[in-house]
């Protein structure tokens, strides 16, 4: 069973409001609220690859409640640490062909919460092939916190696939017990450097051969519409993906490290995960829903996925 981290999970809502008044009433006939964080939307995309998951992190209050009921009408196990605080909305305002969001940070947690996850995450592990991290941590927890759970994996003999960014990930690499795979975005990859990384393959190698990342079996730089640029062990590819048309890409990336878990899970060749972490990538994008896949399009999309050795 593949287990999907996420530690500062969140309700997500939608509030399309045709033509926005600032400070004046504004009245919403149709919300939509659904389960959100970038690990539940790896969860659902393990599902519905046909892969057992189960979605752990932090949760609590009647939001974190929400989340449970969600997971639970999609069939997707869960066992999360619950706090007395409340897990945070995220609200999106679509107006005018625009997005306003309104982000709230979420609980603090104290060590000893922290403390109390890891001791359940480390149980959790017994009956886990390979863990999934996404996303970022809530207040409280050190950035050193996910270094922790690589470890714990590591102690495990479990592969851990880390997708976090800022201090979080710079702590991570900075380590020595490496995770197995990281899915930095060419954003991610840049702020870790300080400097705009290009696109070129010659730029994208020069960064990858940093001994930051010695030690971790696949980085996957995705690059949108452009596919991704990969190291894997010693060796370097360029994959490119066919040009479609874009319904909704947030949560490509999420379904990019849910493909490429349900590869490495199931040891397919290295061709084979590229393949398949591309296509549920693309796949997310072509759908309305976030963090959702049509898997009867997985073949003829898997056929249009290019990989060229560097
Ligand atoms: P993130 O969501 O983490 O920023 P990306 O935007 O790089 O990640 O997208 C992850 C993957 O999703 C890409 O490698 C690609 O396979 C797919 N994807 C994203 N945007 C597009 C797009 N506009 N057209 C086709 N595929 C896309």
């Amino acid at each position: 069973m593949i287990l999907a981290v996420t530690m500062n999970p969140s309700v997500d809502i939608s509030y399309p409001i045709q033509d926005l008044k600032l400070d004046h009433v504004n009245r919403v006939e149709n919300v939509y609220k659904t389960a959100g964080g970038k690990g539940l939307n790896v969860a659902r995309i393990v599902k519905q690859m046909g892969e057992d998951v189960m979605a752990t992190g932090v949760l609590g209050g009647t939001i974190g409640d929400f989340i449970i009921q969600e997971l639970k009408k999609s069939d997707i196990g869960n066992n999360f640490f619950k706090i007395n605080q409340e897990s945070r909305n995220c609200i999106a305002i679509l107006h005018d062909g625009k997005q306003t969001e309104i982000l709230e940070s979420g609980p603090t947690l104290s060590a000893e919460e922290g403390a109390a996850f890891l001791e359940k995450y480390r149980e959790l592990l017994f009956e886990i092939t390979l863990v999934t991290i996404s996303g970022s941590l809530p207040k409280g927890l050190e950035s050193g916190f996910y270094q922790m759970m690589v470890e714990i994996g590591q102690e495990k003999g479990i592969p851990v696939i880390v997708d976090t960014s800022g201090k979080s990930l710079k702590q991570v690499l900075n380590h020595k017990v490496k995770p197995f795979a990281i899915k930095p975005n060419i954003a991610e990859l840049s702020q870790l450097f300080g400097i705009e990384v290009e696109r070129s393959n010659s730029s994208l190698k020069r960064v990858l051969i940093n001994e930051m990342f010695d030690g971790i079996e696949w980085v996957v730089v995705s690059l949108g519409e452009s596919g991704a640029f990969v190291k894997h062990g010693g060796d370097y590819y360029r994959v490119t993906i066919p040009a479609i048309d874009v319904v909704n890409p947030v949560g490509s990336g999420d379904a990019t490290v849910a493909g490429l878990a349900v590869a490495l899970k199931r040891k397919q060749s290295v061709s084979d995960v590229l393949k398949t972490a591309m296509t549920t990538g693309l796949l997310n994008t072509i759908e309305a829903g976030t963090g959702y896949i049509d898997i009867a399009k997985f073949g003829p999309f898997f056929e249009l996925v290019e990989i060229k050795k560097i």
